[in-house]
């Protein structure tokens, strides 16, 4: 069921507290933890603390969770003071965009210059 936990998902478990992560921010709705393998100097991911497999079930099951996220995405950019050097939030979206994790998530990537078109 759309928002229900799924046993296997490495992200219920992180927001469940059974797989550790370096949690930076968390929301009534969001958890914010660092990237494993982090692609620039601040490297975060933002989710949903219910499950939805990607950005656009997110926003279509629950559009006020789906900006919690983007605001907590924000902030997480304010907190890490990349701010004024600019900042990225990706949803990759399907294996062939490079989604790895069915569990909607948001990357903020910032603290170094950032290409564009992207890779
Ligand atoms: P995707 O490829 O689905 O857009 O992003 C998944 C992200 O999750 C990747 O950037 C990957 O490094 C990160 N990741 C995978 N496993 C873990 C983990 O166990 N802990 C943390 N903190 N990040 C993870």
């Amino acid at each position: 069921m759309a928002g229900e936990p799924q046993a296997d998902c490495l992200f219920c478990k992180i927001v469940a507290g059974d797989v550790p992560a370096t949690v930076v921010r968390e929301s009534e709705t969001t958890v914010a933890f660092r990237d494993i393998n982090p692609q620039a100097p601040t490297h975060v991911l933002v989710i949903p603390r219910a499950h939805y497999p990607d950005a656009a079930s997110l926003a279509a099951a629950a559009p006020e969770v789906a900006a919690d996220v983007l605001r907590e995405a924000g902030a997480v950019a304010a907190d890490d003071k990349v701010e004024a050097g600019g900042y990225r939030i990706v949803f990759n979206t399907g294996s062939g965009a490079g989604q790895t994790v069915f569990h909607a998530h948001a990357h903020v990537l910032g603290g170094r210059g950032l290409n564009w078109p992207p890779g």
